[in-house]
C-alpha cells in the first residue's frame, strides 16, 4: 500500500489516515496533526470579535 509522510510529524501515513482536503492539494497531513492544527489555528485565524459566529462559543464563556 503506498503511503505518505505526513508534513507536520514526518511519519508515514496511508491515505485514509490523512486529511482528504490537504491531499486534494497535494499536501498531506495526518489527521491527528489536522486536529493540533484546527486547535492551534483558530484563534489566530479568528479574531475575538468574530468569535461568536463560531459553535463553540459557549465553552469560552460568552
Ligand atoms: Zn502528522
Amino acid at each position: 500500500m503506498k503511503t505518505y509522510t505526513c508534513q507536520e510529524c514526518g511519519s508515514e501515513f496511508a491515505k485514509d489516515q490523512l486529511d482528504s482536503d490537504y491531499f486534494a492539494d497535494k499536501e498531506y497531513i495526518c489527521i491527528s496533526c489536522i486536529d493540533f492544527l484546527m486547535e492551534c489555528g483558530r484563534d489566530a485565524v479568528y479574531p475575538d470579535h468574530i468569535y461568536d459566529s463560531f459553535s463553540d462559543w459557549d465553552e469560552r464563556g460568552h
